[in-house]
């Protein structure tokens, strides 16, 4: 809830000054700073209202119309809604908006399909590969025997024909299309015909683009993969969450890998605050974000490229784009240290060739703000100007701050 200027704010103040503090120490961090962390947005106000309700409090193990408890009548309202709702926007015959996050639906996707010990093609981690796609350190890398395809050294897009090769060897149960880092659009018809050819399930990660698609600037993976798994809170600007859309065939098996295999009780206030969401989605004013937000993102690229850092596929489609900022003397760790000390809160990204590392940036965030491309020149401006050391980090600081106050992201707190 807006902690800054409600009750609820004041009834914290007084009895938890210490977590109070906190919680406007952070909604000032947000907003004196740039955002450009590639998976992070703001949320709409009426989202966080729906996150801070009294839904929070209701048990609700099962799905509406069979709970495992008594008086889920109204919270039952909330998630048919929250459902129809995503199905139209994504023109899916089948949702689940019950996965606690990314990485939940991920994990029940996997457990619709698949059996342990069984064959996974997905991207590999250096190349952007999710944690859960693999990773010795997911449960993913633990239980399943992964195989994993990349880009092109040179062209930096995903080698198509390799992921052809690598399937047609391994005959894998189930193809994953989907990263953490890829800037480009996915050929999702091309992993529907390879999949098809091999007799394995296609399951798309669309955790990240899956808000461009809801604002139609993005191809949708829904007409080609056999499950969808995504997140709620990246370009969608929902809540932290999770979700998945399927076909009728599979919607069973997918409701039962959610709930009772890998989650318990079904968290009402987040499942509310995604019908918010998804209703936000589904309005103009957000297809007019999501195109913004890939402009945004190509001028960044082009802003960036102009300054002479290497942007990976010399470009990007969607709202983020990967980085090397080698020819300016400094690698991705100490690039992101000093551009954090200016402001600009950026992750480092694996680079597929090679040890050093990259930057990821995204435009999700700033958009939302209401920045626009002249914006994002001066963002890459300043970005060069410190990697450079042409500009204090002080003064670099100063400018961000301006930049930043001049679009509030909660005008109102
Ligand atoms: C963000 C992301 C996830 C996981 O989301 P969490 O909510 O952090 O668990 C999974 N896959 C991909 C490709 C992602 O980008």
């Amino acid at each position: 809830m807006a902690v800054t200027h409600t009750l609820e704010a004041d009834v914290l103040r007084r009895q938890d000054p210490e977590l109070a503090d906190i919680l406007l120490g952070e909604l000032a961090r947000q907003s004196t700073t740039l955002q450009l962390i590639a998976a992070e947005n703001f949320t709409s106000p009426a989202v966080l209202a729906a996150l801070g309700s009294p839904l929070v409090n209701k048990y609700a193990e099962g799905y509406p119309g069979s709970r495992y408890h008594g008086g889920c009548e109204i919270v039952d309202v909330a998630e048919r809604i929250a459902v129809e709702r995503a199905k139209a926007l994504f023109g899916a015959a089948h949702a689940n908006v019950q996965s606690h996050s990314g990485s939940s639906a991920m994990l029940a996707a996997y457990a619709a399909l698949l059996r342990p010990g069984d064959t996974v093609l997905a991207m590999g981690l250096p190349h952007g590969g999710h944690l859960t796609h693999g990773s010795p350190a997911n449960f993913s890398g633990r239980w399943f025997d992964f195989v994993g395809y990349g880009v092109e050294a040179e062209s930096g897009l995903i080698d198509y024909e390799q992921v052809r090769t690598l399937a047609r060897t391994h005959r894998p149960k189930a193809i994953v299309c989907g990263s953490i880092a890829y800037p480009r659009h996915i050929d999702y018809a091309f992993f529907r015909e390879v999949a098809d050819e091999v007799g394995a399930y296609l399951i798309a990660d669309a955790a990240h683009p899956i808000g461009l698609v809801a604002g139609g600037a993005a191809p949708s993976p829904v007409p080609y993969a056999d499950i969808v798994s995504a997140t709620t809170h990246k370009v969608l600007r929902g809540p932290r969450g999770g979700m998945l859309l399927c076909g009728s065939e599979l919607a069973e098996r997918v409701d039962r890998a959610v709930f009772p295999f890998t989650q318990g009780g079904a968290q009402m206030n987040s499942i509310a605050a995604k019908a918010v969401a998804f209703g936000e989605a589904a309005t103009p004013a957000f297809a007019a974000y999501a195109r913004q937000v890939v402009a945004n993102a190509r001028a960044l690229a082009a802003g960036l490229a102009a300054e002479g850092i290497t942007v990976t596929t010399g470009g990007t489609d969607t709202h983020l784009l990967t980085a090397d900022p080698a020819p300016l003397g400094v690698d991705g760790r100490t690039a992101r240290r000093q551009l954090a000390a200016a402001g600009m809160v950026l992750d480092t990204c694996a680079l597929p060739h090679g040890d050093a590392r990259g930057l990821r940036l995204g435009t999700a965030a700033l958009t939302t703000q209401g920045m626009g491309e002249a914006e994002m020149a001066r963002v890459a401006a300043l970005f060069a100007a410190v990697l450079r050391d042409e500009v204090e980090a002080k003064a670099a600081r100063e400018e961000v701050r301006e930049l930043a106050g001049g679009f509030p992201p909660y005008p109102r707190w």
